[in-house]
């Protein structure tokens, strides 16, 4: 399974909009809240070994959050109405007040690499994290400047002066690896950690379809020919606020040129030379990425395709 993939609760999404309804859930018996401090979930259990997301009761993260702190309804888990808020005005809610020894905030990325909590634990834990981030990135007004409110369970931002409507953020970017015969097309990135390469990624922009995004992308970093372009998944990557549309791609050209300076650098690697990476490490100093990341999963399906 693809990390932060997999979300099973139910959004209710047509109900989220009735405030009536929302103050029910909120007081419900079964209610249960996730803290975030600093962008970071609470995580409870073994330090290693199995882990689960630090749902508590209502009123002990409560306590911990400020007036105006951001509160997402995540959905339901059977009866249990589950929520996410903001307790990042606490000064260290692992030291000191009721969440104290419970467990630990954890950054999202670490915890999708240790890989202790339950895949759909994770997927709510990246929803938590993306919506958190993006009500402390947008309390004002894109079109007028005033400061907006958060509705529909934190779904929605509105304005007090014009009545704007703002929606959640999910940016596309289409990450994907381009074959050509037994070989296929890696980058490594400047931002890269030292010998790791990876599929080519970039933002899609607005009039372009994914295909277009990818040819465009593949050519402008690496001066590759794009024909056919086929999709193949997608990941969540609340980091901030994207989503990964992952493509399969042939190319049509085999000579590499570095373009748009994103890519430190840019090579051919052979379909077993990427087996024996994915299952041997690092070989070398070259590794991929890690299966937290699509491009992973990308590199292993197409590098193990029939
Ligand atoms: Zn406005």
């Amino acid at each position: 399974m693809i990390a932060f993939s997999g979300n099973t609760l139910d959004r209710v999404s047509l109900r989220r909009a009735d405030p009536a309804w929302l103050a029910e859930q909120w007081i419900h018996p079964e209610a249960r809240v996730l803290p975030l401090w600093q962008l970071r979930p609470l995580v409870v259990g073994a330090s290693r070994g199995p882990q689960q997301a630090g749902f508590v009761i209502p009123r002990v993260a409560q306590d911990l959050a400020g007036s105006e702190a951001p509160r997402v309804f995540l959905g339901l888990d059977g009866q249990s109405p589950l929520f996410a808020l903001d307790v990042s005005a606490a000064q260290d809610p692992r030291e000191q007040g009721p969440l104290a020894g419970l467990g630990e905030f954890v950054e999202l990325r670490a915890l999708a690499l240790r890989g202790e909590l339950p895949p759909e634990e994770l997927a709510i834990c990246g929803t938590a994290k993306a919506m958190i981030d993006w009500h402390q990135r947008h309390g004002f007004c894109a079109r007028c400047g005033a400061p907006t409110k958060p509705v529909d369970g934190g779904w929605r931002r509105r304005c007090g002066q014009c009545s704007a409507d703002h929606f959640p953020r999910t940016d596309p970017v289409v990450i994907m690896l381009a074959s050509l015969g037994e070989r296929c097309l890696v980058g490594r990135g400047r931002q890269f950690p030292p010998g790791m390469f990876s599929a080519l990624a970039g933002f899609l922009e607005p009039g372009e379809t994914i295909e277009e995004g990818v040819r465009r992308e593949i050519f402008e970093e690496a001066g590759i020919q794009v024909g056919k372009v086929r999709y193949h998944a997608s990941q969540p990557w609340a980091f901030p606020s994207s989503l990964m549309i992952g493509c399969l791609a042939e190319a049509q050209s085999e000579k590499i040129c570095l373009g748009d300076d994103e890519l430190a650098e840019a090579r051919w690697l052979e379909r077993e030379e990427v087996r024996a990476l994915l299952s041997g490490g690092r070989r070398e100093g070259l590794f991929l990425p890690p299966p937290m990341a699509i491009a992973h999963h990308l590199l292993r399906d197409w590098a193990f395709a029939s």
